[in-house]
């Protein structure tokens, strides 16, 4: 019988959420939805010093904006309470004393100035400095100081750290859903440490251990894992528990393909690489989230999933549950992705001409007549990116004209065009039902009356009204400017315009 399968996003509290971490815990949720699966939140903070308050917060609100809230985890409880790994410190140090009884790990006194001076020493001789098999029998710890000199270090209660033995002879394989096969020899690897000398187990100790306990079955995450993937495996055989599948997501590039993404290529760009606004706590300084910019959360996820996979069809419009059935481990590509934010618009523009326009007349227009709010944002929606260029628009379009199109007015301006715009001048206060269709049959009935053709006159009645020779629907427009407004506009143009007498 296969396994139920368990998948968890496991950031760690140490600023905002990073756009690829987002896109960590959209692939982790597709995959839990698609399979049938638990999608897990575990919050790594173990690390005390990189601790920011107020980003755990922050990853939920975000998870939350975007509709991929976890099913058990920080912020939804589960079988495995407590989610926070600085609240299941103890559990971790058992597995450590574990590893120590069964001698798979050591303790280790070297101070950090005597590991700095191994490391300048090893330098000085054009070499890295690694704590391995070689160099562990030379140095202060449990392998090769006596039990005496051991506990005497310990009973004086010299910090010490916990750490790994790694064999000196091995090879560690694992098949990686999107990397296949790696190989990496043992020998390459360092004996890193598990437990750090203020009793806190390192992320490579908690992670594991929380994996195996949580029965996660596959870890799907960034690249920037991979190197750390083996010493996992180690681990997971240290203990005589099996791994869970690993899936290691590829990089997010810079736009131009070369490097990796970084919060200086946003700023630059002027484009947020954060889920949400952030404020640093510390020097107050506000970094752009997509949600302020004025993205959907549709759109965000429809560009965060193509990040990396691609659904293997010229379909590019997915809902979230479309992606769920589309999804699949095996369409995720090993190449970085770059970033175009020019897509991520283009996404946002498509969901927006989808939007419903009352929705979004109530949230960015709440000033105008809910009708005109409407019949704006069905006017305007398709010349948008981000929703909250519709109050710009209103502001622009209610500007009376400050110039007039030269090249209409060259072109079309005759004597036909100024009887037109004189009989709409006065037949448009007769209008009795001032909205597009009442406009739209006064001028027609007056113009028809007046024997003149409307496509000599509708050209120059918009450049009369908006000072342009092209925009949008002008039936529309003058329901919105309004009857009063659209004769004074009218009278004005008629007034500027060179007079033709025939
Ligand atoms: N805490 C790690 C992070 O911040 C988790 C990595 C993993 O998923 O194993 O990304």
């Amino acid at each position: 019988m296969s396994q139920k399968v368990r998948v968890r996003f496991a950031p760690s509290p140490t600023g905002p959420l990073h756009i690829g971490g987002v896109r960590t815990a959209l692939y982790n949720y597709l995959f839990a939805r698609k399979t049938g699966g638990t999608f897990i939140l575990r919050i790594e903070d173990t690390d005390q010093a990189r601790f920011v308050p107020g980003a755990e917060q922050y990853i939920l609100d975000s998870l939350a904006w975007l509709g991929i809230s976890p099913d058990e985890g920080v912020g939804a409880d589960g079988p495995h309470s407590p989610y926070r790994q600085s609240e299941r410190k103890a559990l971790y140090k058992q597995y450590a004393d574990q590893l120590l009884r069964e001698g798979k790990a050591y303790i280790a006194f070297d101070s950090f100035e005597e590991l700095e001076a191994m490391r300048t020493l090893y330098e000085s001789k054009g070499s890295a400095f690694q704590y391995n098999a070689l160099t562990r029998v030379k140095l202060r710890n449990s392998l090769a100081l006596s039990k005496a000199e051991v506990d005497a270090l310990l009973a004086s209660e010299t910090p010490y750290v916990i750490r790994l033995k790694v064999p000196a002879k091995g090879e560690i394989r694992f098949q990686d859903s999107v990397r296949d096969w790696v190989h990496v020899h043992t020998s390459s690897m360092d004996d890193k440490v598990l437990m750090k000398s203020d009793g806190m187990p390192t992320y490579h100790l908690a992670n594991v251990v929380d994996d195996h306990i949580m029965e996660i079955t596959h870890v799907i995450r960034g690249e920037e894992w991979l190197p750390s993937a083996p010493l996992h495996i180690l681990l997971y055989q240290s203990f005589g528990w099996q791994a869970p599948q690993f899936a290691h997501l590829p990089l997010l590039l810079k736009p131009e393909g070369n490097g990796k993404l970084s919060k200086r290529d946003a700023d630059l760009g002027g484009f947020p690489v954060f889920p949400m606004e952030w404020t640093d706590p510390q020097s107050s300084v506000i970094s752009k989230g997509f949600k302020q910019e004025g993205y959907l959360p549709a759109a965000t996820l429809n560009f965060l999933a193509f990040l990396g996979w691609n659904p293997g069809t010229e379909q590019e419009l997915f809902s979230l549950d479309e992606l769920v059935d589309a999804f699949s481990l095996e369409r995720i590509n090993k190449a970085g992705a770059k970033f175009d934010v020019n897509k991520a618009k283009w996404f946002n523009q498509q969901y927006l001409k989808q939007s419903d326009s009352k929705e979004l007349a109530q949230v960015y227009l709440p000033n105008l007549p809910a009708k005109d709010a409407d019949a704006f944002v069905q006017l305007f929606l398709d010349r948008v990116t981000f929703p909250q260029e519709l109050g710009q628009l209103v502001h622009e379009f209610s500007q009376k004209p400050h110039a007039y199109d030269e090249v209409v007015l060259a072109t079309k301006w005759n004597l036909e065009a100024q009887k037109g715009l004189q009989v709409l001048a006065a037949s448009l206060p007769t209008c009795s039902t001032w909205d597009a269709d009442g406009i739209k049959h006064t001028i027609h009935v007056a113009l028809e009356e007046a024997g003149i053709k409307m496509g000599k006159v509708m050209q120059m009645l918009r450049v009369a009204l908006s000072g342009n020779g092209a925009g949008p629907d002008l039936m529309i427009s003058m329901q919105l400017w309004g009857k009063d407004e659209v004769n004074e506009r009218i009278n004005a143009a008629l007034s500027v315009f060179p007079k033709l007498v025939s």
